[in-house]
Parts: C-alpha cells; structure tokens; sequence
C-alpha cells in the first residue's frame, strides 16, 4: 500500500507539485512526504520566533513551509535551481517577506553572510533599523542529500562560533555513531571528533517510506549544538585530528602497538602515559574526548621536543 493524503490535508498542495518534480538522483533528492514525522522533526527542534533559521537543500518545502509558520525570518539555501525558482513562486510570492532563497551550493557558501553583528549603539533610531535577528546565531536545519554530509558538517563546525545548533537528518547508523558513548561498538572517529565540537543528541528515527523515492537505508534526525566553550581544547587540533584517525584505524588494537607501529605518531614510553592517566593496554575505543586530547597534546609535546634536540 503506497501512502495517501486526504484533499484536506494542509500538505496536499505540497504533494501534487511534489509529483511534478521529478527527484533527481545527483542532487540526492529524496523528499520527505510523511506528515506526521515532518511535524515531529519540527517539533523537535522548538523554535523561537525571532530565530535566524537557515535551511539547507529545502527541495519542495515539506519542512520549508511548517519551519516558515513558526519563524519571522528565513534562509534557504538550495542547489537545484528548478527547485530553488517552484520554492520561489509558491512561498516567496506569499507574504513572506522575510524568505530568503539562496540558490547555491551549501558545501561553499559563507555562512557568516548570514550572521548580523548586534549594533554596539542601544536605543535610538539605530535599534529601529537593526533586523530582528541582528546578534542571534544561525539555527540550521537540513534533510541533507547524505553523500555531502560528512563534508558540509566540516565546514559547518568552522562557523561554529555562530551557530548556535543544528539538526540534521542523515543515515541511522552515521547518526549513531556521531552520538555514540564511549566504550560502545560504534564508538569511533566521527564520535570523537564531533563531541569535541559540540554537544550531540540523538533525536528520532525515520524510516524509508517516510520518503518519496524511499532511500536504501534507515535514517535520523539528530541536534549538534557547537560548544561555546570547549570542555577540553587541544593544543593543535591537526594532531588531535590525526591521532583520532590513525588509533581508531586500528581499533582492535592497544595504544602500546599502535604507537610502536605508526609511521606517523612519536613513541611513547610507559611514563608518557602514566602522566596522562592512561593505560597503554586500552584501546581507542575506551579513551574519552578529554583523553584523546590529552593524548594528542603528548604528542604535540613529543614532536617539539623530537625537533629540539
Ligand atoms: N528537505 C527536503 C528535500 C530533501 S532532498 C525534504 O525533506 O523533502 C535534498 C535536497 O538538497 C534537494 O532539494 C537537493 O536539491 C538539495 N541539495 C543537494 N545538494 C545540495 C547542495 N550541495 N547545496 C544545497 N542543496 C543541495
């Protein structure tokens, strides 16, 4: 049994220009039409009125248009340009004012276009031209196609410093992972180095139907909220980078052998690692964010001491 809507459903308009569009595979179209998860996505994110809300790759507007009853103001950023002109005439012709349709890549845009410094003068006439979202961080939601996923989240955690959160929805199993606790199976790079930038939530499941195409796999929805301040900072977050990738490449194996075995990596003695409180019998898999920087601040150590003497 395929899905039906009612005539009365609010999303019916929706849906009938969603038939006339056809996905197109490149831009990894997979558009949601299930209301009931649209409204939980939604929800979920608890918006604020006076919000700065970007969207990435709103496609036909299934989360564009109920995000839009809840916000003043708007960003969308959409590569298709079919898609980003429909969106155009359906919403931006609507009496919203306050939509913006970016038609663009998402992976090269300047997010801090979107980022208005508050006006230093208070009160006066100033106040009275400042937009409503002068001085908010951006919040940014996306049904992202997932095979720009992993590179759109780098560059978004270098705007981290405006962002105030962000949701996503992607595949089940990368989503776990990114939240994964320590210690469990799929702890593991993606963990590590995303819990160093930000706060992770797991929020809800989504299954394949709830799509049209319906993708291969299960997806989430998730929350990344950038840390303000950071709990642990490393001293050079290249190094922290490259000691999470190259322990977790050999994640079955101690910390002993991996560091006897890289190429890249300083050795370390047993004392180096009763300094950081460390066992060099653990595994990647059981060192926290705070250990990890310790660990790469070690190696940081290390190396400038290798090139002093
Ligand atoms: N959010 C909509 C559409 C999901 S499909 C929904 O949930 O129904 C993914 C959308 O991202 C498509 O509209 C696609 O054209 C757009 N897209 C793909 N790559 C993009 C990129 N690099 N930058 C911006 N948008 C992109």
């Amino acid at each position: 049994m395929t899905q039906s809507f009612s005539n009365k459903h609010p999303l019916h308009g929706t849906l009938q220009k969603a038939a006339k569009h056809q996905p197109r595979k490149r831009f990894g179209q997979n558009f949601l039409h299930d209301s009931s998860v649209i409204s939980q996505i939604v929800d979920s994110i608890r918006l604020n009125r006076d919000d700065n809300l970007v969207e990435i790759g709103p496609g036909m507007g299934a989360l564009t248009e109920p995000l839009l009853e809840q916000v003043d103001a708007m960003t969308v950023i959409e590569l298709d340009r079919d898609l980003a002109n429909s969106l155009r005439i359906r919403i931006g012709a609507n009496s919203h004012p306050n939509f913006t349709i970016i038609n663009t890549n998402a992976l090269n845009f300047d997010y801090a276009s979107l980022y208005q410094q508050p006006s230093a003068e208070s009160g006066g006439d100033e106040a009275s031209t400042q937009s409503s979202t002068a001085g908010k961080k951006l919040r940014i939601v996306g049904n992202l196609p997932y095979n720009i996923s992993t590179p759109l989240l780098f560059t978004l955690l270098e705007y981290s410093d405006i962002i105030e959160d962000m949701h996503f929805m992607l595949q089940k199993e990368v989503v776990e992972r990114i939240t994964a606790e320590v210690g469990s199976k799929i702890y593991g790079r993606l963990s590590v180095i995303m819990q160093y930038f930000c706060e992770t939530e797991y929020l809800l499941t989504v299954p394949r139907g709830a799509f049209n195409p319906p993708p291969k796999v299960t997806s989430a929805v998730f929350r990344l909220r950038p840390h303000q301040t950071k709990p642990v900072v490393a001293e050079d977050e290249k190094v922290f980078a490259l000691v999470v990738r190259e322990t977790f490449n050999h994640r079955r194996k101690t910390l002993r052998a991996i560091f006897k075995q890289s190429s890249l990596m300083p050795t370390l003695t047993d004392a180096d690692f009763d300094r950081i409180g460390i066992a060099m019998s653990a595994r990647p898999e059981t060192l926290d964010v705070k250990d990890f920087v310790a660990l790469s601040n070690l190696v940081v150590a290390k190396q400038e001491s290798g090139l002093n003497s």
